[in-house]
């Protein structure tokens, strides 16, 4: 006989524990299930752990450069990657029990430990449990994808996963994925120490990028002496000794990059293919990805799937965000939309890379007249005070609404400056409302109002 519960939310990652809390909040009981880490990727082995690693390499790089801000730190800089570790692991874990005490103490929630399956549309399997409810959430996540390149079965590999326990430092990290989570520990153990080649299988960095963007990644990571090796299309491993040969072009480039060790960096999968969709009957794309309308409905009614697994985000925000759609729409009489969401996003280099919005390229590609406005970090007086001044500002605005349409900012502070762009296209508000705003000195976002006054028509 199945124990009865008002909801059942399987995977505790970015939406989950929050709509548990709202939903036990409501009166209503719920059966917590995850059948790993408490708080999921971001917390264990996403943005959590690598941020922490992201600052450790700043600080690594800072010393090395020190004499450029007249201080004095001894030479050459080495970093104790055990401690490293250790401030990582002690930030990771203080989040992950924060979660997981916090869905124990839940009143009104019991919490499963074990996968979690689906026996029917209302039946859910843990161990030895059966469970049952008339509301199914899921928010399982995804995983590294680990590709059929000819070889990779036949080397050690590292995913996002298993590079967080290493403690010591890799001679030579090759990296194949030169997008945002490669790119992001391409850096990170560069500035520890490692020799770093990326391969990247199309012709440059961050693909989905404007071309000046890429450009000014790849610019500013060789500049710190990281190998990349773009248009890679036949990428293949072998052992040679104790190391690892990539190969990168069957044609005409035969030389390998040889590794002590391979980071497999080349996208995610959704983890619903061990979920008995098909046992509820639940509809999902030819990746696994499941099908949801507007407001996280799965095809089944009474089946909810929320953050990665439903292909409509890939980043913590939007995950937590689906949370806030399913909970406005099922408890508070507001219905919220997945499309009422504009795309933003960060890469955590260094500089960090801010995105909303569309591209120049899309704004191109969309024929609609439009203006631009740009300005490079190396006039930006904070930029510059702060001797970090690779990367630049630009931004898209619709020549008819005035509205602004998309904007990057590639610079120090870039991750934070965004938001005021972001908070203004929320608003539906005229690019003007930023313009004649005065904004604090000396900030990266002073500048923002320099550059939109300043726009140029896109031809
Ligand atoms: C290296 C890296 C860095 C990242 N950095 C950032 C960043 O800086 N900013 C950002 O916004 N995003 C970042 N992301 C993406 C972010 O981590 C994810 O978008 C986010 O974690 C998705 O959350 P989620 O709720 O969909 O699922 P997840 O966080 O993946 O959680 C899913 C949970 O479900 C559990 N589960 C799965 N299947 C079952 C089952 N059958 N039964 C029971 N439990 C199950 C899993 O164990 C897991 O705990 C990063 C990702 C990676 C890999």
């Amino acid at each position: 006989m199945p124990t009865h519960f008002d909801a059942i939310i399987i995977g505790s990652g970015q939406a989950g524990p929050s709509l548990a809390n709202s939903l036990t909040q409501a009166g209503r009981t719920v059966a917590f299930v995850e059948r790993k880490l408490f708080g999921g990727t971001c917390v264990n082995n996403g943005c959590t752990p690598t941020k922490a690693l992201v600052a450790s390499a700043y600080v690594a790089q800072k010393a090395r450069i020190a004499t450029d801000y007249g201080v004095i730190a001894p030479a050459p800089i080495s970093v104790d990657m055990k401690a490293v570790k250790a401030r990582k692991d002690k930030i990771v874990l203080a989040s992950r029990t924060g979660v997981e005490g916090w869905l124990r103490n839940m009143p009104r929630c019991t919490v499963y430990r074990g996968h979690a399956r689906f026996e029917s549309p209302k039946e859910v399997r843990v161990n030895d449990d059966l469970l049952a409810a008339d509301q199914i959430f899921i928010n399982v996540g995804g995983r590294a994808v680990v590709p059929d390149f000819p070889g990779v079965n036949e080397v050690p590999y590292l995913t996002n996963v298993s590079i967080l326990d290493l403690d010591t430092l890799p001679r030579h990290l090759v990296i194949v994925g030169g997008s945002y989570v490669g790119l992001e520990f391409a850096q990170i153990f560069r500035r520890f120490g490692s020799e770093v080649t990326v391969i990247e299988k199309n012709p440059r960095l961050c693909h989905r990028e404007d071309q000046d963007v890429s450009a000014s990644i790849r610019s500013f990571l060789e500049k710190e002496g990281i190998h990349v090796r773009t248009s890679a299309e036949c990428i293949h491993f072998k052992r040679q000794g104790n190391d690892i040969a990539a190969g990168v072009d069957c044609t005409e480039d035969p030389t390998d990059s040889i590794g002590s060790h391979v980071l497999l960096a080349v996208g995610r999968r959704p983890n619903t293919d061990d979920l008995g969709l098909e046992k509820a009957g639940i509809a999902h794309d030819k990746h696994g990805y499941i099908t949801v309308d507007d407001q996280l409905r799965t095809s089944v009614p009474g089946i909810w799937a929320l953050g990665d697994c439903n292909g409509r985000g890939a980043f913590t925000h939007t995950a937590w965000n689906d949370f806030e759609i399913v909970a406005a729409n099922l408890l508070d009489n507001d219905p919220r939309r997945v499309t009422d969401r504009i795309l933003c996003y960060a890469l955590y280099t260094d500089p960090p890379l801010g995105r909303v919005g569309l591209t120049e390229t899309e704004v191109r590609e969309s024929g609609k007249p439009a203006l631009i406005g740009t300005r490079p970090m190396t006039r930006v007086s904070r930029a510059i005070e702060k001797g970090e001044t690779e990367g630049f500002i630009k931004i898209l605005v619709d020549a008819a609404s005035k509205q602004i349409i998309g904007a990057n900012i590639l610079g120090t502070g870039g991750d934070e400056a965004i938001h005021c762009i972001l908070d203004t296209m929320y608003a539906k508000a005229p690019y003007t409302n930023i313009q004649r705003a005065v904004h604090i000195h000396p900030t990266v976002s002073e500048l923002l109002p320099t550059v939109l006054g300043d726009l140029k028509p896109l031809i």
